[in-house]
């Protein structure tokens, strides 16, 4: 994600490490550089002067604190102005007062509308709501049933026209009685939030406008979120535009981030359009989803890590009895920290993601893109493998794992000796450092600690 712009900026502040102050050639410099990095990650000109111009003037300003060197300054400008074109504040769902909450999503056929009507409808189950969706796309073939399959994906009830049926499937249907019927159902069944998934075209036309409207009229929705293709950059501000005109909506929902080197669309939509984005789908998972936090994407891109939302996606996914049994164990407490301890963690910690997206999330990781994004899943995988072709009692006690049971171990999970070596040593490693740690001493062999 916004991988050009990270690194453009990154070697913009690179350029001003080292200076006491700054001249207004270097202020001169400096905005342009940062003018080439927002145009090359396709971010709409009119937004691109207005950061330059706002990035300039603060850096002339006495606004900037006496406490950083001018190259931190730079940084905490160029983050703070990132935070305000993002939206500043993020934008939460407003609920009804008297249930159901109506959500109506819109746009284009293939912006992502009906995979996020399930990952959206699986967040809100985590927040404690109820959700129902209701299948309103009949215009494409199989968005019907597409959404059956992932409401049931993420346990959720669907409301959709049977086959058959008055209501028709497919191009005879009606879209807006189905979406009626839907309001209707979740209030007899008490489902306190509606997803209504409305069809897309391939491009904007007047029908499409229209029959948009015509359900936005219907079940007069709490909000209408526009759901867009981040990949596309600034074609995303024109059809932004056009649905604003259309349809009209409340928030957008950026999607398919994961595929979006560049970040146009997210950079530019806000200030274009006047509406916060207030959710990011960013993968194929249902899980793949999440607020959209204006200041946590700014660190982002800055390269300053997203430990925020690592941990609230930690405090969700982790069993915090086992974290506890664990912590305990490796200070000491509850015995000894075993293979199958390790084995558990490893598991846990993959409810987050996959290991590239956990470590992206991490602070100062920019420099090693390639290596993360390139990581091997399948190494885990390995992992696992042999620690599962393990007997219980060496999981429990691998100081008995001598060189007949390591070829054992090899031949079961299909490696070599020297990877069960590998990980027994590391593992052994591994436990000592963090005993060390867990007990207060600090990391082992840094100057300052005891022993
Ligand atoms: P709709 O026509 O707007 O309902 O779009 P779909 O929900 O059918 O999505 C179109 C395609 O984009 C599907 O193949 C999805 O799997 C894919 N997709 C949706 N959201 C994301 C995302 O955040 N990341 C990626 N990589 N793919 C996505």
């Amino acid at each position: 994600m916004f991988a050009t712009l990270s690194d453009r900026l990154a070697d913009t502040f690179k350029n001003l490490r080292g200076k006491g102050r700054l001249s207004e050639a270097d202020i001169d410099a400096t905005a342009r550089e940062i003018r080439i990095a927002l145009l090359e990650a396709d971010v709409a000109l009119p937004v691109v002067k207005e950061f330059v111009a706002a990035v300039k003037e603060r850096a002339r300003g006495e606004d900037v604190s006496q406490a950083l060197n001018p190259a931190q300054q730079i940084v905490k400008i160029v983050d703070e102005e990132l935070v305000a074109i993002l939206g500043g504040e993020t934008r939460r769902l407003r609920f009804a007062k008297t249930p159901p909450t109506v959500i109506m999503l819109a746009g284009l056929q293939g912006a992502g509308k009906t995979t996020l009507a399930a990952k959206l409808a699986l967040w809100l189950k985590g927040e404690g709501h109820s959700p129902m969706l209701v299948a309103a796309d009949l215009q494409r073939p199989n968005a019907v049933n597409q959404l059956q399959v992932n409401g049931e994906r993420a346990g959720v009830t669907v409301w959709a026209p049977e086959p058959g049926n008055a209501q028709g499937v497919e191009h005879g249907g009606d879209p807006v009685a189905v979406a009626r019927g839907g309001v209707e159902e979740a209030k007899r069944t008490l489902h306190d939030v509606v997803i209504v998934d409305t069809a897309g075209r391939l491009g904007i036309d007047a029908e499409l406008m229209q029959q948009a409207a015509d359900i936005r009229d219907a079940v007069q929705p709490d909000e209408v979120l526009f759901v867009v293709d981040a990949m596309i950059g600034q074609d995303a501000v024109t059809t932004a535009q056009a649905f604003l005109d259309g349809v009209g909506y409340d928030g957008v929902v950026l999607t398919k981030l994961d595929g979006d080197a560049r970040g146009g669309a997210a950079l530019s939509i806000r200030s274009m359009t006047g509406k916060p984005v207030m959710f990011a789908s960013n993968g194929e998972q249902l899980t793949d989803f999440d607020v959209f936090h204006p200041d946590r994407m700014a660190s982002r891109i800055l390269d300053m890590g997203d430990v925020m939302t690592l941990i609230e996606q930690a405090e969700k996914a982790f069993d915090s009895e086992q974290a506890l049994k664990a912590a305990q164990k490796l200070s000491g407490q509850g015995g000894e920290f075993t293979l199958d301890d390790f084995l558990e963690q490893m598991q846990q910690v993959r409810k987050l993601g996959s290991m590239s997206k956990i470590m992206g999330m991490l602070p100062g990781m920019g420099q090693f893109r390639d290596q993360i994004e390139n990581f091997d899943e399948r190494e885990v995988d390995r992992i696992q493998a042999v620690i599962q072709s393990m007997t219980p009692a060496e999981r429990a006690n691998p100081k008995i794992i001598d060189g007949s049971r390591r070829s054992r171990i090899a031949k079961g999970s299909g490696r070599t000796v020297s990877d069960v070596n590998q990980l027994v040593d590391r593992f052994f490693q591994a436990r000592t450092m963090m005993e060390q740690m867990a007990r207060g001493g600090g990391m082992p062999g840094m100057p300052g600690s005891p022993g």
